[in-house]
């Protein structure tokens, strides 16, 4: 048995995706920009991918902008937030993801914007009054960026509470969705959101298409110039294609998202209540009432095995992501980790589930575990 529970690195193309993007491959290759026949059913089939996503976010189609992954879009928020809307202070925090820190890194030495990473606690909740209590304390124009599912702990950001304190201080507020888009509903007509940013390969569309919410009344000017595609937004011959798959990825998953987000709660309630049992003294990481169930992050206590667990899953090809090793010298702790205060000596796994996922899948994974440890 082959079990990949590594989803919240990347999902397979789902058979549907699959025929749509072959048809249009085969049937649709116009210029987008073009204005001939073949440019127009190209642009139409854009426009359609982009009128989906709007209605389903309750936005409007004129504040979508797809981009090739999320990284690019929160590059793009978070540059040209300062350059366009005069933010001098960010306030994040220190289990973004690494497209938001290191680029945070970047502005804080190009271009001196202020950032301030709020505190968190040893589940990785985020502190919220610590937010309100920076916003209270300076006029600086500020962006507010924070992710609504982290993608290693699986927490839960509350966006509507964050979205009020953002607006009761004039902050503006982006949110990295790429690991809850397909799964969460949004409802973006709020005016609560300022920026948010998607990634079709987390919601089994294909790699290299992503997208950018961005609110009718903060429209950046665009990172990259050119031939001024996407309303002069994000220049560069689109990915139709990729739209193309995106738009059917995204649809099934939200016609299906109540039945999978079933399945993936029951995925991931079968398989802590069987690692509880199989392996005493395991520990879930996050906020355990606040988690998506798409992603459980297991760790699990002292052992000789813990160096090799990555490498002996592997060879049960079980397919996880290995985290890191707290412990080991030459593995680095993921960040998150190191933020949270994990124990150096407990082995971090993510496991991170899709509805295609089978409870055999789960019951293998776990019996795996339980011989690999019982060798000790
Ligand atoms: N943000 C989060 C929370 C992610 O999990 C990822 C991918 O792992 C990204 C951003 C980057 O997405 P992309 O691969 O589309 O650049």
């Amino acid at each position: 048995m082959e079990v990949y529970l590594d989803h919240a690195a990347t999902t397979p193309l789902l058979p549907e995706v699959v025929e749509t993007i072959y048809d249009a491959m085969r049937n649709i290759n116009g210029n987008p920009s073009s204005t001939h026949k073949l440019g127009r059913i190209a642009k139409t089939k854009i426009e359609q991918a982009r009128k989906s996503v709007a209605s389903q976010l309750v936005a409007s189609a004129g504040e979508i902008f797809f981009t090739s992954c999320a990284t690019e879009a929160n590059n793009m928020v978070l540059t040209r937030c300062i350059k366009d809307l005069g933010v001098q202070r960010i306030i994040s925090s220190p289990i973004e993801h690494h497209c938001i820190l290191h680029t945070l890194e970047r502005v804080e030495t190009e271009h001196n914007t202020k950032v301030d990473l709020l505190d968190v606690n040893p589940k990785g909740a985020i502190n919220l009054e610590q937010l309100e209590e920076l916003l209270a304390a300076s006029e600086e124009k500020t962006l507010v960026c924070l992710m609504h599912v982290n993608n290693e702990l699986g927490n839960v950001l509350d966006l509507e509470k964050v979205g009020n304190i953002c607006q009761s201080h004039n902050a503006l507020f982006h949110t990295d969705a790429a690991q809850s888009m397909g799964k969460y509903a949004f409802d973006l007509s709020q005016n609560l959101i300022h920026f948010l940013t998607a990634s079709g390969h987390k919601f089994h569309a294909p790699k290299g298409i992503g997208f950018l919410y961005m609110n009718a009344n903060t429209i950046l000017k665009p990172m990259l110039t050119g031939g001024a595609q996407e309303r002069n937004v994000r220049s560069g011959t689109e990915n139709l294609h990729g739209i193309i798959g995106l738009h059917k990825a995204f649809d099934l998953a939200y016609a299906e998202v109540e039945e999978r987000n079933r399945k993936l709660a029951e995925l991931k309630s079968n398989m802590k209540n069987q690692l509880q049992t199989l392996i005493p003294g395991v520990l879930f990481n996050g906020t355990i009432e606040q988690q998506s169930s798409h992603i459980l992050s297991v760790s699990f206590p002292p052992s000789p095995k813990n160096e090799m667990l990555d490498f002996l899953l592997d060879m049960e090809n079980i397919m996880v992501s290995g985290g890191s090793a707290c412990s080991s010298g030459s593995v680095k702790a993921s960040h998150v980790l190191e933020a949270i205060g994990c124990d150096a000596d407990y082995k971090t796994i993510r496991f991170s589930f899709s509805h295609i996922n089978t409870p055999e899948e789960i019951d293998f994974t776990c019996n795996s575990l339980a011989k690999i440890f019982a060798k000790a």
